[in-house]
């Protein structure tokens, strides 16, 4: 046993399950709060878990009742709760930090207040097309339409190309909270996990990230065609915006890598993160064991976050048919430097997470040519 805390976790998605892979390495009971027989559920046979949702106050009370430490795999929680029970039980990273993040709009005056570039941003009150007009008038054409809260997987995202757009905008987001932000023109875009701890920052490094319908596709590490200097910018400016907030645990910080060579801050998620899966396979710790410590005040010493050797992570997205997942999960076990995993989810929606393989090799070049038929064939599942 090398806690006797126990550790409750709102959500019990892939993320949690990940982070119980990581937990049951450590002999760290983890408790979820999710519907029965989630993901994480799935791998960790104890009676504590709980049944119900994350956004349930009565079921994060419970939840909290059952354990030491408090965490997150998903922002969009209950924080009103975990305010309350936050003088019984450590909750971390802080509700209010939480609460700041899981509304985009929110979370990016925070961010501009705290000296973070960010896309300059203005805020909505309802898709009237009138008021979208004139966000077009200010910014031009296209610009990015956003619901301020349960947004994931670009769901909650609209890109305005024209005047057009404006009727079509109110019918796709039309009763969400909304704000609209200047388009980036990015050259491309990268993430960093961050780690705080108890003593302060740490970053894994940077890595680029492509996303394909506002998904994330792929993630290079390290990126390609970026300059040693930008990818280190790229970690400062991430470890910037990490430490203006309160609370322990890995925060995953994307950004855009504008054509000028200049960084925005795209958003920031307070627990690990679909760029950060790599770590699992490339790093001497994963952003899971990087998590686990970092709320338990265990120790993480900063070498054990570097790359051992370069990778490349493929999304397995639900396809074409309900079983196109599993397919390209069958594909890859026939590659020898790649690591599959399958998230355990019950059907498989086109564009729903699934799954994730991740190839490590001695050069980016190497990943790149083993990952490329995998590539294919994701492109020819896709629904
Ligand atoms: P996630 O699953 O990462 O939480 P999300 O639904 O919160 O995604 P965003 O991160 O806001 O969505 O956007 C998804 C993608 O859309 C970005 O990674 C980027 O490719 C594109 N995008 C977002 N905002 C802008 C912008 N202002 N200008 C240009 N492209 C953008
Ligand atoms: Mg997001
Ligand atoms: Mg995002």
């Amino acid at each position: 046993m090398a806690d006797k805390r126990k550790v409750g976790v709102l959500g019990g998605g892939q993320l949690g399950r990940m982070l119980i892979e990581a937990a049951n390495r450590l002999n760290i009971q983890v408790n979820i709060l999710d519907v029965a027989a989630s993901p994480a559920k799935q791998i960790s046979a104890h009676d504590g878990h709980i049944t119900g949702s994350f956004k349930e106050a009565a079921a994060v009370k419970e939840l909290a009742q059952s354990c030491d430490v408090v965490t997150v795999e998903i922002e969009h929680v209950d924080t009103q709760m975990l305010e309350e029970v936050a003088g019984s039980v450590v909750v971390e990273p802080s509700w209010k930090t939480l609460r700041i993040i899981k509304d985009k709009f929110l979370q990016k005056a925070y961010l501009k207040e705290h000296g973070v570039d960010v896309a300059e941003s203005v805020e909505l009150h309802g898709a009237d097309p009138t008021a979208i007009r004139e966000v077009g008038t200010k910014f031009g054409y296209p610009f990015m339409l956003k619901s301020k809260t349960e947004a994931y997987d670009g769901r909650g995202n609209f890109v305005v190309k024209s005047e057009e757009d404006a009727a079509r905008a109110k019918e796709v987001l039309g009763d969400r909270p909304l704000y609209a932000e200047r388009w980036a023109d990015f050259r491309l875009e990268l993430a960093v996990m961050v780690v705080k701890t108890k003593d302060g920052v740490l970053t894994f490094p940077t890595v680029e990230t492509v996303h394909e319908d506002s998904v994330c596709k792929l993630t290079y590490a390290p990126p390609r065609n970026v300059s040693a200097e930008a990818a280190s910018r790229a970690q400062e400016l991430a470890k910037k915006a990490i430490a203006t907030f309160e609370g322990k645990g890995v925060f995953g910080v994307e950004m855009f890598l504008l054509k000028d060579d200049t960084l925005l801050v795209n958003e920031i998620a307070p627990r690990p993160h679909n760029s950060g899966h790599y770590t699992i396979e490339a790093c001497p710790i994963s952003q899971y064991d990087a998590h686990l410590r970092a709320i338990l005040d265990l120790p993480i010493p900063a070498a054990s976050l570097r790359l051992r050797e370069p990778a490349i992570m493929l999304n397995i997205l639900g396809g074409k048919t309900p079983d196109s997942h599993a397919q390209i999960a069958k594909a890859a076990l026939e590659y020898p430097n790649a690591s599959v995993h399958l998230y355990g989810k019950g059907d498989a929606r086109p564009g729903r997470k699934m799954g994730h393989i991740t190839i490590t090799a001695p050069t980016l070049s190497a990943c790149e040519r083993e990952v490329q038929p995998l590539i294919d064939l994701v492109d020819n599942q896709k629904g």
